[in-house]
C-alpha cells in the first residue's frame, strides 16, 4: 500500500514534469517559429528596404522605377501573386492602379466621393461594398489593404489562391507588417526623391536665370573677397573665363580711384546695400563704366557678396557728350560762357584762400568781323573763327583756358599768372598772333581784335562781375583808333561810364517815347556874300533833368541800340516840316541839310521812307540835302549806294560830311554822286598855322571842284579863317563865327538880318 502511492507519487511527478518539459518544449518550439518568423520577415524587410533604396540611388530613378520596384520585390517576398500601387486624386471617386502585378492596367477601385468620407471608407474594414466587390471580379481571394490617406496612396496585396494553411481572408501578419513596413519605406523614399527633384529644378531655375540674366552676376566670399561664381555675362563682358577671374584679385581690374569703390564696397559688407558706378578695365576694353549693385546675401551659413554689374558706358559716354554740349562752343569746340564762368568761379576762390594767386581775365573782339561774315558768306565766317580760335590757343599755356562766348567774342582766363603785366603780354601776344593773314577758300582774310582786360581783384566775389569788366574794358579798347596795342586794362571808372551809358539808354527811349528832341538850325553861309545859303538841322535832346543834351552824347549809343531810326525820322519829320513853311514864306527858300546814320542805310529802306515824308509834308526834294559821313557809307557799301543813287535821282543834293577824319580816300568820292563836301573843322581849325593842312585844305577844293562839288568848310569860328577859306576858293562856311546852332525862330532871324554882314573888319 505504501509503495504503490510512493511509485504512484513519483509517477505523478514525472508525468507532471514531463508535461511540463513538454509543454516548455512546445513553448520553446512556439517561441522558435516565432522566432524564425521574425527573422525572415526582418530579413525581407531589410532586402527589400535595401532593394528600394538601391532603386532610389540610380541616377535616373524615377518614382515610376521605385513602385515598380517595391510591387516587384513584394511578390517576390511574399507569398502573394498580386499586387497593386493605387492612388486617388483628391476629387476622384475611385482608386487608379499605378504599378500592378497580377491585376490588369484598367483595374479600379470604387471609392466614396467625397474626401472625408473617402478618408474613412479606406480602412480594410470599411471598404465600401463596390471596392470589396471589385475586388472579387479581380478574384482576389485574401487580400490586404494598407491606404494612406495623406500620401493618397495605397498598397493593395493579395492571393487567387485559397491558403492552404487556413481560410483567412488575409496574408500572414508577418507578411503584413513587411508589407506595412516596405510602404513606408517606399513613400519616405518617394517623398525624399520628390524634394531632390524639386530641389533640382530649383537650381536649374536659379541657373537658369544666373545665366541668362542680361547683368553680369559675380558672387564674392565675404570673408575673403574671392570671387566664388560668375554668370556668362560676366565672361562675356570681362573677355576672359571664369577660372582667370577667379586667379585675379578684383583690384586689377579697376581704374576707379579707391575712394569710389571702397565706401560702397565696406557699406555692403556691412548688410547696407550699395550702388554706385566706377570705371574698369577688361581683357576686352580699355575703360568701361559699369553701374554696380552690391547686396549681402546669406546661403545657408555662409555669408556672400552679390556683385550684379551693368555695363552703362553708353549711358555715360551720352552724359559725357551732353555735358560737352552744354559746356562746349558747337563751332570751335571750345569751353562756353557757362564752363568759363565755372572756372573763373573756381579762380576767384582760390584768390579768396590765398591772396598770392594772380589771375587775369581777357574779353576778345574781332573787329570789323560782321564785314567779313556779311560780305564773304556765314559759312567762311565759321571757318575763320575756327582757325582763329585755333590761333589764339596755340598762344597760351596749358593752364590757360580759352572760351567762345558767341558770335566774335572770346574770353581767355589766364591762370596763375607770375606777375600781372604778364596779362599785357598775353593779350600783346594775341594780337600778334592775328596780325598775319588767314587764307580760307582762296580768301585772304586779315583780321584784329580788341582786348579788355581785367586783373584778379579782391572785389571780384562773382564771376559774372568780372567778365562784365572785361567786356567794358574791350569796349574802351575798340575805341581806341590805333591799328595796334587795342587793349585796355579796367579801371573801376569805365564800370561807372557803362552804367551811365545804360541809364543813358534806358533814359533814350523814354524820350523818344515822349519826343523830347528838338531840331536847331546853324546856318551854311556863302563866304563872298555873306547871304545864308541854308541851314544844317541839328538834333538836340531836351532832357526833363540834364537839360539840353548835345547829340555826341547820345547818337553814338542811338546808334547801337537802333533807336537811331525814330530819332531820325523826326529830325527828317521836321527838317520837312520847316522846308515848307520856309519855302512858303521866302522866294530864296534856304535848303535844310540831315545828317543820316550809317545804320540808316542799312536797316532801312531809307529812300522810300523820305519820299513818303517828303510826299507827305509836300516839300521840294531840291531845298533838302542829306549829310553822310565817311563811316556811314563803310558800313554798308551796297545798301549806301543804292541808297544814295535813288536819292540823287529823285533830286535830294547830298553832301559828304566831315571829310578829312575818316578815310578820306579821295578816289572813291568819284563813286558816290555826291554835291557837296564838307571839310571837317578840325583843317579848318589850324587854317593859317599848319601849313600842311592849309594845302590839304587847297588840294580838296581843287579836288572837289575837278568833280563838280561845292565845298563847305565847318568849324568856321573866325572872321579870318572865313576869309581864309574864301580866298582857297571855298564856297561856302559854317561855324560858330556866323552863328551857334539855334531854334527855328532865331535861325530864321538870321537870314533876315546876317549880322556877320554889318561887322567892319
Ligand atoms: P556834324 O554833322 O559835323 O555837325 C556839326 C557839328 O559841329 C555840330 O555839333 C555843330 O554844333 C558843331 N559846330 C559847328 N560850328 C562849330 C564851330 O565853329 N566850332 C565847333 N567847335 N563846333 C562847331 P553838334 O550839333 O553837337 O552835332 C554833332 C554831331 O552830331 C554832328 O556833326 C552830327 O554828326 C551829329 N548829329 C547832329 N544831329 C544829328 C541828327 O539829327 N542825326 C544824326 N545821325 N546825327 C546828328
Ligand atoms: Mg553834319
Ligand atoms: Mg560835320
Amino acid at each position: 500500500m505504501t509503495a504503490k502511492p510512493e511509485l504512484e507519487q513519483a509517477l505523478d511527478y514525472y508525468r507532471q514534469q514531463y508535461d511540463e518539459i513538454g509543454s516548455r518544449l512546445l513553448r520553446l518550439q512556439q517561441e522558435l517559429t516565432q522566432a524564425r518568423r521574425d527573422a525572415r520577415r526582418h530579413r525581407t524587410t531589410a532586402l527589400i528596404v535595401q532593394r528600394l533604396h538601391e532603386c532610389a540611388n540610380q541616377q535616373e530613378a524615377s518614382t515610376e522605377s521605385l513602385g515598380e520596384t517595391l510591387i516587384a520585390v513584394l511578390v517576390e517576398s511574399l507569398d502573394i501573386d498580386c499586387a497593386g500601387l493605387l492612388s486617388w486624386q483628391s476629387a476622384a471617386d475611385q482608386c487608379q492602379l499605378e504599378h500592378g502585378l497580377g491585376l490588369t492596367a484598367s483595374f479600379t477601385l470604387p471609392l466614396s466621393a467625397s474626401p472625408p468620407a473617402r478618408a474613412a471608407s479606406l480602412n480594410p474594414e470599411t471598404l465600401p461594398l463596390a471596392a470589396q466587390a471589385a475586388l472579387q471580379r479581380a478574384g482576389l481571394r485574401n487580400w490586404v489593404w494598407i491606404a494612406v490617406p495623406k500620401a493618397g496612396q495605397a498598397l493593395l496585396l493579395g492571393s487567387r489562391q485559397l491558403k492552404k494553411s487556413s481560410d483567412d481572408s488575409t496574408l500572414e501578419e508577418a507578411d503584413q507588417a513587411i508589407a506595412a513596413a516596405a510602404f513606408k519605406v517606399y513613400l519616405g523614399l518617394r517623398e525624399q526623391q520628390q524634394t531632390f527633384w524639386a530641389l533640382q529644378a530649383a537650381e536649374t531655375n536659379y541657373r537658369t536665370l544666373f545665366e541668362s540674366a542680361h547683368e553680369a552676376f559675380v558672387v564674392f566670399d565675404v570673408e575673403n573677397g574671392a570671387l566664388l561664381d560668375a554668370n556668362q555675362r560676366t565672361v562675356d563682358l570681362m573677355g576672359c573665363s571664369l577660372a582667370e577671374l577667379r586667379r585675379r584679385p578684383l583690384i586689377d581690374w579697376l581704374i576707379s580711384a579707391e575712394r569710389i569703390w571702397k565706401r560702397p564696397w565696406l557699406c555692403a559688407l556691412a548688410g547696407r546695400p550699395q550702388r554706385f558706378e566706377c570705371e574698369i578695365h577688361t581683357a576686352k576694353d580699355p575703360c568701361l563704366w559699369v553701374e554696380i549693385n552690391l547686396n549681402r546675401i546669406h546661403v545657408g551659413q555662409r555669408r556672400l557678396l552679390l556683385a550684379v554689374v551693368r555695363d552703362v558706358t553708353q549711358r555715360r559716354q551720352s552724359e559725357q557728350q551732353l555735358r560737352h554740349h552744354a559746356f562746349h562752343d558747337a563751332l570751335t569746340q571750345l569751353p562756353n560762357r557757362a564752363l568759363i564762368l565755372e572756372s573763373l568761379a573756381d579762380a576767384i576762390q582760390r584768390r579768396q584762400q590765398n591772396s598770392d594767386y594772380l589771375f587775369a581775365l581777357l574779353f576778345l573782339d574781332l573787329n570789323r568781323f560782321s564785314i567779313i561774315n556779311d560780305s564773304l558768306g556765314h559759312s567762311l565766317g565759321d571757318q575763320l573763327l575756327i582757325a582763329i580760335s585755333h590761333r589764339l590757343h596755340r598762344c597760351l599755356r596749358p593752364e590757360d583756358i580759352i572760351a567762345r562766348l558767341g558770335g566774335d567774342e572770346f574770353v581767355i582766363l589766364l591762370s596763375a599768372l607770375r606777375q600781372l603785366d604778364d596779362a599785357a603780354a598775353c593779350a600783346e601776344r594775341l594780337e600778334r598772333a592775328l596780325v598775319s593773314p588767314f587764307a580760307l577758300d582762296c580768301h585772304e582774310i586779315y583780321t584784329s581784335a580788341s582786348i579788355g582786360i581785367v586783373l584778379a581783384n579782391d572785389r571780384y566775389r562773382e564771376p559774372e562781375a568780372m567778365l562784365r569788366d572785361a567786356d567794358i574794358a574791350m569796349y574802351q579798347a575798340k575805341k581806341r583808333d590805333a591799328p595796334y596795342r587795342r587793349y585796355a586794362l579796367f579801371e573801376p571808372v569805365m564800370h561807372v561810364r557803362a552804367l551811365q551809358v545804360m541809364e543813358l539808354e534806358r533814359d533814350l527811349r523814354y524820350a523818344v517815347e515822349r519826343q523830347e528832341f528838338v531840331v536847331y538850325y546853324q546856318p551854311i553861309v556863302h563866304l563872298d556874300s555873306g547871304q545864308v545859303k541854308g541851314f544844317e538841322a541839328l538834333v538836340r535832346w531836351r532832357h526833363p533833368e540834364r537839360g539840353l543834351v548835345p547829340p555826341n552824347d547820345f547818337i553814338p549809343i542811338a546808334e547801337e541800340t537802333l533807336l537811331i531810326l525814330p530819332i531820325g525820322h523826326l529830325v527828317l519829320a521836321e527838317a520837312c516840316r520847316q522846308s515848307v513853311e520856309w519855302a512858303q514864306r521866302y522866294t530864296a527858300a534856304p535848303t535844310i541839310s540831315v545828317n543820316l546814320s550809317g545804320r540808316q542805310f542799312t536797316v532801312t529802306d531809307l529812300s522810300g521812307e523820305i519820299n513818303q515824308l517828303v510826299r507827305q509834308h509836300g516839300c521840294n526834294p531840291a531845298l533838302l540835302a542829306l549829310e553822310i559821313t565817311e563811316s556811314a557809307i563803310l558800313e554798308d557799301t551796297e545798301a549806301a549806294q543804292a541808297n544814295l543813287r535813288r536819292l540823287h535821282h529823285q533830286g535830294f543834293q547830298l553832301s559828304m560830311d566831315d571829310f578829312g577824319t575818316g578815310y578820306s580816300s579821295l578816289s572813291y568820292l568819284h563813286q558816290y554822286p555826291f554835291d557837296i563836301l564838307k571839310i571837317d573843322r578840325s583843317f579848318v581849325q589850324s587854317l593859317g598855322q599848319d601849313v600842311s593842312k592849309t594845302k590839304i585844305i587847297n588840294t580838296i577844293i581843287t579836288l572837289a571842284r575837278t568833280l563838280g562839288m561845292l565845298v563847305v568848310a565847318e568849324g568856321v569860328e573866325t572872321w579870318e579863317q572865313a576869309k581864309h577859306l574864301a580866298v582857297l576858293g571855298c564856297d561856302f562856311g559854317q561855324g560858330y563865327y556866323y552863328s551857334r546852332p539855334v531854334e527855328a525862330a532865331a535861325a530864321e532871324a538870321l537870314m533876315n538880318d546876317p549880322h556877320w554882314l554889318r561887322e567892319t573888319r
